[in-house]
């Protein structure tokens, strides 16, 4: 049988695996941060109108600008920041992944240098190996704040092309402070020209007001969102940058024609148009996100700060045994690599119900392993 690695495939992809969480069938799935709100009916029924509006003229290529999508987008982000955006300031591709690797394809690339705050999104160095730029990881401190000290010295040094800053931070859970993407904003550019990307895509769970509004005078920052996490549509697959038009004009050379299909383009306006009630799921799963982060207290775990739909907690002394043992509960989250941590998302009342006997007993069971004498 050929593998992998007896075609002539790009050396950095040799040995490696592809991206992606278990996907396992289990009672409560809280590996992947997915909203766990079903889209409601009216909104299923007005999507299965537009599918049907738009299948007769699917001969067609679909709006290569997807200029409805983005004004939809734009008054969107202007309702929900209180700052008004421009159409002209948004670009929308298949997930925010795809609009972050569209950056990457723009402003990184073989000779280039992207710098990322770690622990973070994994995606960000894997898009960076993708397209030949080369990865620097700049460690956050112990409470998975970002060390100031540190990122300056490190922008200094390596004079990135790229730095990519998330806000929320995935798995870790809390917001950057303004102040911070500021100041790293500034300290990048001293070094040389430098885009620097906030990765919003959690923005919506935070108290925190959006960096969205920083994009005005500064066409070095774009602000990357996602429709998966607070529209409750990661099967959609868009995700959208605020950001200069000149970002726009410049991600727009590497896109492929036709990314966006009509019949994304159509269900991601139809599920713009019901944003009112589908938000109004963000605010349950911000209160479930208190709840979940109370009684993992309660039961003596240290959790991390959240402004995200999901917690990290611990400390385990061997995170794959807790990750098994919450399996073994019927209870599936995410092993993120961070030291003695896991990641859960929040999930419906119900859900959190059993996610939380489960870690009661895991807690139990690895305290009582713990004390056992040996
Ligand atoms: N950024 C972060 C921080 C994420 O956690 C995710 C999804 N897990 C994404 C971007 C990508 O989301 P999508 O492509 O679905 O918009």
């Amino acid at each position: 049988m050929t593998r992998i690695d007896d075609l002539p495939v790009r050396d950095e992809l040799r040995g490696q695996t592809p991206y992606g969480a278990p996907e396992l069938d289990v009672p409560v799935s809280l590996n992947v941060n997915e909203n766990p709100y079903p889209l409601p009916e009216p909104l299923v029924r007005a999507m299965a109108e537009r599918v049907r509006e738009v299948a007769g003229g699917l001969n067609r290529y679909p709006d290569r600008n997807a200029l409805e999508l983005r004004a939809g987008l734009a008054g969107y982000v202007t309702r929900a920041t209180g700052h008004p955006v421009d159409a002209r300031r948004v670009w929308a591709a298949n997930g925010s992944n795809e609009v972050i690797q569209q950056l990457f394809q723009a402003f990184g690339g073989p000779g280039r240098r992207a710098l990322g705050f770690e622990p973070s999104y994994t995606m960000h160095s894997l898009i960076a190996r993708n397209s030949g730029t080369t990865w620097i990881s700049c460690m956050r401190d112990e409470g998975f704040g970002i060390d100031l000290r540190a990122a300056r010295e490190a922008l200094a040094e390596q004079r990135p092309h790229l730095v990519l800053i998330t806000s929320p931070n995935n798995p870790t859970g809390a917001a950057v402070p303004a102040k911070t993407v500021l100041e790293l904003y500034d300290t990048a550019q001293e070094a040389r020209p430098c885009m620097v990307v906030v990765d919003e895509a959690y923005g919506e769970f935070s108290d925190r007001p959006s960096l969205v509004p920083l994009v005005e005078d500064r066409p070095h920052l774009v602000v990357t969102r996602t429709m998966s996490k607070a529209f409750g549509a990661a099967g959609l697959r868009v995700g959208y940058l605020v950001a200069d038009p000149a970002v726009v004009d410049a991600v727009q050379l590497v896109r492929l024609p036709y990314h966006l299909s009509s019949v994304t383009q159509a269900l991601a306006m139809a599920a713009l148009e019901h944003s009112d009630t589908l938000l109004a799921y963000v605010e349950q799963l911000k209160d479930e996100r208190r709840r979940v982060v109370s009684e993992l207290t309660a039961i003596g775990y240290d959790v991390n700060e959240s402004d995200a739909p999901f917690v990290q907690f611990g400390p385990f002394d061997d995170t794959r045994r807790a990750w098994q043992a919450m399996l073994d509960h019927g209870v599936l989250i995410r092993d993120n690599g961070v030291p003695r941590r896991l990641r859960a998302s929040v999930g419906t009342p119900a859900e959190n119900e059993v996610f939380l006997q489960a870690a009661r007993a895991v807690w139990k069971e690895t305290t009582a392993a713990a004390s056992t004498p040996r």
